[in-house]
């Protein structure tokens, strides 16, 4: 794509050898007239440079651009600007407008300065050489200076090596003609270039008797922003947007509609003390644990199929690479005809859709993922897996591992069922159902041929729970006296209770953690990686 060439016939048109031949005085002059011109351009031609060095006719071909000319002073067509992420030797020869970050810059003694400019993953070779009409020795100077990861405007042509070049994803430079910094980078925290290394690396270089910089996990966290610049994890939250956008997308082609329940809520929504307290005008009140009271609640006003994507509040003490203080709640509730099993038959289906859509979609952002941080691609099957708990538990006695068959399985004999199911099954994604009701929250359905089991499950990935879900109690005298038995407090729930009491239809839904998602279908060992700003014990900003 072309850019229009600059209206500033006066700074362009003097070549070295013309501004050798003219006078000293004549030379600033037509210096300070080009300082003069460029500032009535615009920064997409040619913005007017701050700091440019007035004994330099091509001054006005670089510099920084003055904060006025970002502040929406003239609206005008972008669409000429390219994408780093579009520039291929389709566009030899032409002109081309970008804007990225100086990633790496680099001089080649006085002459010669290279920049890689990165936008959104996409990097590309810039090339600024001494040229009669373009391109000074103060410009090559002033590029040479530029403060790495500055967002940076480069106007250019685009020439194809005959060489592969290395290190940049693009196989095409851009000869520079114009360089102009928009917002120049104070001194970097942390690099990242070393916070996108991968252990292995670290590691190899180490036996080769060089130390490289590890970027620890909370050096990353203090340091988000620029941590979020590395492509891991510009993979990483592409792949879960694309996560909420296939949940979105195959529940409402399932006559599913989305839903927003309130997240201040009057008492706990799932028991417990895991509730973020506040003081809601005078009364007591909390943060929503989950949208599960509501979305029942939807249910009983007669909305069928529902889901929701929203924020979920735990107070969670426990230090583990899995919970956050807030997470990303995926969340379907629906209508059951006779059996639990119905809502199985949503949760194989979405995931599978799921899972092969982010195989096919996010081929490069999992490589992204992958190359920092090494895993296997998920092993799923079409039809998923399902295994009673009491199934699950006769084959951790089968192998050694005894478990109380009422109680719940802890996060060591989840891996453990996993890898043994992996092996028996050859699948890293299924549904254990028919829980011990001891170990579900109130409003779970008892079995009918045994109140000890419940109608409920969980979906496991990698041997790790990404989802819960269940039939609930319909009938509020059975939900008061679960609540009670569970030493609820059934006043603080009196309005969801209430809900029942005019005709409720049968029905269940599931609970799903996206950042586990995110974590277990990418191998990652952190539910902190996938998590945009987490939230945890003991972190609150950024
Ligand atoms: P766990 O046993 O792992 O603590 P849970 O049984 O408390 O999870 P549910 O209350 O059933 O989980 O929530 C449904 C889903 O929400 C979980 O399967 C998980 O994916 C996610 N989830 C639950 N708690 C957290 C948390 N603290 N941080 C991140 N995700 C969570």
């Amino acid at each position: 794509m072309s850019t229009p060439e600059s209206q500033n016939p006066s700074a362009s048109d003097l070549t070295t050898d013309d501004a050798s031949s003219v006078s000293k005085s004549a030379a600033k002059k037509a210096a300070k007239k080009a300082v003069k011109e460029a500032k009535k351009e615009t920064p997409a031609a040619a913005a007017p440079s701050l700091a440019v060095d007035e004994q330099d006719p091509l001054a006005s071909n670089y510099g920084e651009v003055p904060l006025v000319e970002l502040q929406s002073k003239t609206a005008e067509d972008v669409s000429h600007w390219t994408e780093v992420g579009h520039l291929t030797n389709a566009l030899e020869n032409q002109s081309v407008l970008i804007r990225g970050r100086a990633q790496t810059i680099r001089a080649v003694g006085n002459k010669m300065s290279f920049v890689v400019v990165r936008e959104r993953g996409f990097t590309v070779q810039c090339v600024v050489t001494v040229q009669p009409d373009t391109v000074s020795c103060q410009m090559v100077k002033y590029v040479a200076g530029l403060s790495r990861e500055s967002i940076i405007d480069v106007e250019g042509v685009v020439s194809v090596p005959s060489v592969e070049i290395k290190g940049t994803t693009q196989q095409v430079e851009v000869q520079v003609r114009k360089l102009y910094c928009v917002s120049r980078a104070a001194v970097l925290p942390i690099n990242i270039e070393d916070a996108a290394r991968s252990d292995v690396e670290i590691e190899k270089a180490l036996q080769a008797g060089e130390t490289l910089v590890r970027v620890n996990q909370d050096t990353r966290l203090n340091n988000r922003v620029l941590d979020l610049r590395t492509p891991a994890n510009q993979g990483i939250f592409r792949i879960q947007s694309q996560v909420g956008n296939i949940f979105r997308q195959f529940l409402i082609s399932e006559g599913f509609f989305e839903i927003h329940s309130p997240k201040l809520i009057a008492g706990s929504s799932e028991g417990g003390a895991a509730v973020f307290k506040l003081n809601y005008k005078g009364q007591e009140a909390c943060l929503a644990q989950s949208p599960q009271l509501h979305k029942q609640m939807a249910i009983c006003g007669d909305f069928g199929r529902i889901f929701e994507i929203g924020p979920v509040f735990r107070a969670e003490d426990s230090f583990t690479h899995r919970h956050l203080c807030e997470f990303t709640g995926l969340d379907v509730e629906m209508e059951i005809k006779r059996h639990y099993s119905e809502v199985m038959d949503v949760v194989g289906p979405l995931f599978v859709a799921m899972f092969d859509s982010l195989n096919k979609n996010c081929a490069k952002e999992l490589e992204a993922v992958a190359r920092q941080y090494p895993f296997q691609p998920l092993m799923y099957l079409p039809e998923t897996l399902r295994l009673t708990f009491e199934e699950g538990v006769q084959m951790l006695k089968e192998a050694g591992v005894e478990v109380d068959p009422f109680g719940d399985l802890n996060t060591e004999t989840e891996r453990k069922l996993g890898q043994l199911v992996l092996e028996k099954y050859g699948t890293e994604f299924y549904i254990l159902h028919r829980y011990p009701l001891a170990v579900r929250p109130f409003y779970t359905m008892p079995c009918h041929d045994n109140p000890a089991y419940s109608n409920s499950f969980d979906v496991f990935i990698r041997g790790e729970e990404i989802i819960s879900g269940a039939q609930r109690v319909h009938v509020p005298e059975l939900l008061t006296e679960r609540a009670q038995a569970l030493g609820i407090d059934v006043k603080t729930i009196s309005t969801y209770i209430d809900s029942f009491r005019y005709g409720a239809p049968p029905h269940g839904g599931f609970g799903v953690g996206l950042e586990r998602v995110v974590m277990l279908f990418c191998g990652l060992n952190n539910i902190r990686k996938t998590s945009l700003f987490p939230r945890d014990p003991l972190r609150l900003a950024p």
